[in-house]
């Protein structure tokens, strides 16, 4: 029989049965509050859409995920979590699962293999929260023919992945990310829609992946270092900053600024993508 989670006390008593218990070192805060997965789902895909989710955990995003997609794959590190699928997703005959790390796992042969039927490609999940960035920099710097990437997320980390670059709620994540996709918060989702309840409140968000990087630059890994640079010494100047992280003299990294018409006394973690690029591109002709 398959069964069809719907609320609380169905998930609770489900997983009870089945004698799973969370595993907290795995980030295992499950949806419980049947309107969210709903909404997840059709920001992420439309019957032409191949999804890879990320965690399905007991199914519940990922049954939504396959009634609202083409076809979902799903990647889940949990083993225990398999005899749970197969009962609330044995029915589904568009989704698959993989047992793998996500962060060890080849998703452009996934791609090709598994979704090749589809029109497009995007990535939905709720994210284990001790794996936010790695899973997400993963995506974007693999270069994957993906179209979007529609993500729970911490509250804080919701606020610095979308902030504006230059801004002080911004980070190295907000330039980085922006680099390669356009950033929008979907909806608030508080602490009690999960099981067990996390200490702190989630967001949803999109990012849609760039046709084409908002600046130019020669070097990727470069600029990726300045950028960390920039950050390094917070509240101190870039010259600073971007001397101690580079070990390159702050006399080249005044005339660098100076070039692009940045004041010596400047914080580098207000720089916009533009100054980041144009100094990127100063300090490698300099060094
Ligand atoms: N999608 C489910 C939901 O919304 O109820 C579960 C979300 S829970 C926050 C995160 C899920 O990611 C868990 O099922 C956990 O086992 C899984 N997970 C944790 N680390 C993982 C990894 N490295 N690769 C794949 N899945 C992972």
């Amino acid at each position: 029989m398959i069964l069809k989670l719907s609320n609380e006390n169905e998930i609770r008593a489900f997983l009870g049965k089945e004698g799973f218990v969370f595993k907290k070192s795995l980030g295992q805060n499950f949806l419980v509050d049947s309107t969210v997965a709903p909404r997840m789902a059709a920001a992420a895909a439309d019957k032409n859409t191949g999804v890879i989710e990320i965690g399905p955990g007991a199914g519940v995003l990922t049954r939504e995920l396959s009634r609202a997609a083409k076809r979902v794959v799903a990647i889940e590190i949990d083993e225990k979590l398999r005899p749970i699928l197969e009962k609330t997703l044995g029915d589904r005959e568009n989704v698959s699962v993989i047992f793998a790390d996500v962060l060890k796992t080849d998703l452009r042969k996934i791609i090709a293999e598994k979704l090749s039927d589809c029109e497009r490609i995007t990535v939905c999940a709720n994210l284990p929260y001790y794996i936010t960035s790695p899973v997400i920099m993963k995506l974007l710097r693999e270069k994957l023919p993906v179209q979007s990437i529609t993500v729970m997320v911490q509250k804080e980390a919701a606020d610095r992945i979308c902030a504006k670059v230059g801004s002080r709620s911004a980070g190295v994540i907000t330039a980085v990310i922006n680099y390669y996709a356009e950033t929008k918060p979907l909806f608030f989702v508080p602490k009690g829609a999960f099981l067990p309840e996390p200490k702190v409140n989630s967001e949803v968000i999109t990012l849609t992946l760039r046709q084409k990087p908002p600046v130019e630059v020669d070097d990727e890994e470069f600029f990726f270092k300045v950028i960390n640079a920039c950050f390094m010494l917070r509240r101190k100047t870039a010259v600073n900053s971007i001397s101690s992280a580079l070990g390159v003299d702050k006399g080249t990294v005044r005339a660098a600024l100076e070039n692009i018409g940045v004041e010596e006394t400047a914080r580098g973690e207000t720089f916009d993508m533009r100054t980041l690029a144009l100094l990127t591109e100063e300090l490698l002709s300099r060094i």
